[in-house]
């Protein structure tokens, strides 16, 4: 999608401090760290929400973005320690790029509930 921030990102007319890449997606640095370990993990196709998914076609996309920020997660070494996985969707979920994207915190304690 044309104006897209992660789109952008993906193809690389905007930078990005980039993790991992393979077909299917790409990880990079979130820019506003939240914890010492903050990561972002999207698929390279567009789609806008979690309410947009495709529950044939984006089962297998959705599970491997999981198992791509856990597989990060132990390649970076805090996966033991433990950290947080997160998809926010809209607006009283916090979504604020229209992308999705699968948050990796991680590096210190984490609360529950979010606030
Ligand atoms: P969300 O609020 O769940 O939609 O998360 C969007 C995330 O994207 C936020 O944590 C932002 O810090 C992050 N973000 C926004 N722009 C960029 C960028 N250019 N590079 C990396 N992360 C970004
Ligand atoms: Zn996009």
């Amino acid at each position: 999608m044309s104006d897209c921030l992660f789109c952008k990102i993906i193809v690389g007319e905007i930078p990005s401090e980039k993790i991992y890449e393979d077909e299917d997606v790409y990880a990079f640095y979130d820019i506003g760290k939240q914890a010492p370990h903050h990561f972002l993990v999207i698929p390279k196709t567009h789609i806008a929400t979690l309410n947009d998914l495709n529950e044939k076609n984006d089962a297998a996309l959705l599970g491997k973005l999981t198992l791509t920020a856990s597989k990060i997660a132990k390649d970076m070494g805090f996966a033991e320690q433990g950290y947080r996985v997160v998809m926010n969707c809209n607006e009283q979920g916090g979504q604020t790029v229209y992308h999705i994207h699968l948050h990796c915190l991680g590096g210190r304690n984490l609360s529950w509930p979010p606030g």
